[in-house]
């Protein structure tokens, strides 16, 4: 059995991690390209949402590298990604692939039967084995986002330009060749000290907020590197989610009814009082937590057709005006082109520094005169 799953940013390092600490072969998928979009856009619906695209895209380079096994994850709610895994599996049969596919629906008070389809993979290892794997994984995803958000904030500081991303890029390389949490949390500490050690300027620092629909905001290729671009143009960033956030809130909390959701549905609450699926709620609260938190703009990024942040994306220029802060939609689809995109980050990072620059002449005025 040579198992693969779907792309999503770094989760493949985290899922890696988890299925080599429990004796399964696994093959990750190559990164997301042209190509991968391209077979994902030629094979599904046209209408259907663009990670389920990508994702098919994924699976068809897997398996045509050799994996014969997909690990998938399921799900529920008002929006589309119920039945992701349905279409997705018709849509590579009728592609003539042979394969199995294990599809992990989030426990929804069944955590048994969760850690029993991670057992159906690893030839029946014992539940103390998966579930100590799944903490060791879980501790994997941490160290990684904590890694990255790291790399957000040293990229607009940087003296030598590039250096952020080029030791992300390393650590993307030489993650193939270590194997298993304990071999991978040391890659991830080796890097986070290099990161630490790269030299910084104390500048005035401009700071967005990212939120949206999860695979946007995580998976880089979709988002043209929005992490990496806004760093490069002076801006600390932060995504309102990241895969530890999920693994820990909407899996095991939530599985456990432990998930505290009063924070996110207070800040919502005179906007938005209910689950709309995704991440549409949230991303209304993170807009406003992002406010008080002092963020200089949020920028809310959705695949075309996103029914949960299409929601959210129609009341976000209320949010944006009654908490005075600048928020931007992106919908992203196969025709995004790059140059227009980068246009559009430019302006709007212009956008908030005139306006961080005229509260600072105001207040100085006030200051002057006082
Ligand atoms: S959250 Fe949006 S993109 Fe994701 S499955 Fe639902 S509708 Fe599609």
């Amino acid at each position: 059995m040579l198992v693969t799953f779907p792309h999503m940013g770094s989760a493949y390092v985290t899922l890696k991690a988890l299925l080599e600490d429990l004796g399964v072969d696994v093959l990750v998928p190559p990164p997301c390209t042209k190509r991968t979009l391209e077979l994902g856009t030629k094979y599904a619906p046209e209408l259907a949402c663009l990670p389920l695209k990508i994702n098919i895209g994924n699976y068809i380079e897997s398996l045509e590298k050799g994996a014969d096994t997909i690990v998938m994850a399921g799900g529920c709610g008002p929006c589309r990604f119920g039945y992701y895994a349905e279409v997705q599996r018709e849509i590579l049969k009728d592609l003539g692939y042979r394969f199995e596919m294990v599809v992990l629906e989030r426990p929804q008070g069944n955590v048994r039967d969760f850690i029993d389809r991670i057992s159906l993979l690893t030839g029946g290892k014992s539940i103390f084995r998966v579930i100590s794997a799944i903490k060791r994984a879980t501790g994997v995803s941490i160290e990684m986002d904590n890694l990255e958000r790291l790399g957000w904030e040293v990229r607009p500081r940087e003296i030598k330009k590039g250096s952020a991303s080029s030791l992300m890029k390393s650590f993307h390389s030489e993650v193939h060749g270590v194997k298993g949490t304990r071999e991978i949390n040391s890659l991830i500490r080796d890097y986070r000290r290099r990161m630490e050690q790269v030299e910084t300027a104390d500048e005035d620092i401009l700071k967005i907020g990212i939120v949206g629909e999860i695979y946007t905001v995580i998976e880089p290729f979709v988002s043209i590197g929005i992490a990496e671009k806004l760093g490069d143009l002076g801006v600390e960033v932060d995504k309102s989610i990241t895969l530890s956030y999920w693994i820990v809130n909407h899996l095991i909390k939530e599985a456990l009814h432990m998930h505290d959701k009063r924070e996110i549905e207070e800040a919502a609450k005179p906007y938005l009082k209910n689950f709309v699926g995704g991440h549409g709620q949230e991303s209304i609260a993170n807009t406003v937590i992002y406010k008080k938190k002092c963020y200089d703009g949020v920028i809310q990024l959705l695949p075309f057709t996103c029914m949960p942040e299409i929601v959210a994306q129609s009341i976000l220029p209320r949010v944006s005006h009654d908490h005075d802060i600048p928020a931007m939609t992106l919908v992203l689809d196969e025709m995004t082109g790059e140059a227009g995109y980068l246009t559009r980050l430019e302006a709007f990072v212009d956008l908030i520094k005139r306006k961080k620059e005229m509260a600072r002449d105001h207040e100085k005025k006030l200051l002057s005169r006082g």
